[in-house]
C-alpha cells in the first residue's frame, strides 16, 4: 500500500463515517416531525360531546362552551356552531 493508497482509505472513511452521522440525524428529525404530527391529528380526532341544555323560554345552551341557540333549532344542530362539540 503506498501513501497515496492510505490517504485515499482514510478519506473513504471519514467520508463514510460522516455520511452515518446525516443519515442518523435525518432519521432523528423525522422521527421527531412524526410525532409531531401524529399529536396533532390525535389532538383533532378528539371531539367535544355535548348537549343542548333549555336555559329559558326560547333558548338553549350547549353544555361543552355555554353558547345559546334558539331552542327550535336545537334539531338542526348536529354540532354546536360556537365550539365544535358533538351534540348527537
Ligand atoms: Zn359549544
Amino acid at each position: 500500500m503506498n501513501a497515496i493508497e492510505i490517504v485515499f482509505s482514510i478519506y473513504s472513511m471519514i467520508a463514510i463515517a460522516l455520511a452515518l452521522a446525516i443519515f442518523k440525524k435525518i432519521n432523528a428529525d423525522n422521527k421527531r416531525i412524526a410525532k409531531r404530527m401524529l399529536k396533532g391529528v390525535k389532538q383533532l380526532e378528539r371531539v367535544e360531546h355535548g348537549k343542548w341544555i333549555k336555559t329559558s323560554k326560547n333558548l338553549s345552551a350547549c353544555s361543552s362552551c355555554g353558547n345559546c341557540i334558539l331552542s327550535e333549532y336545537t334539531e338542526d344542530y348536529f354540532f354546536c356552531p360556537n365550539c365544535g362539540a358533538d351534540m348527537r
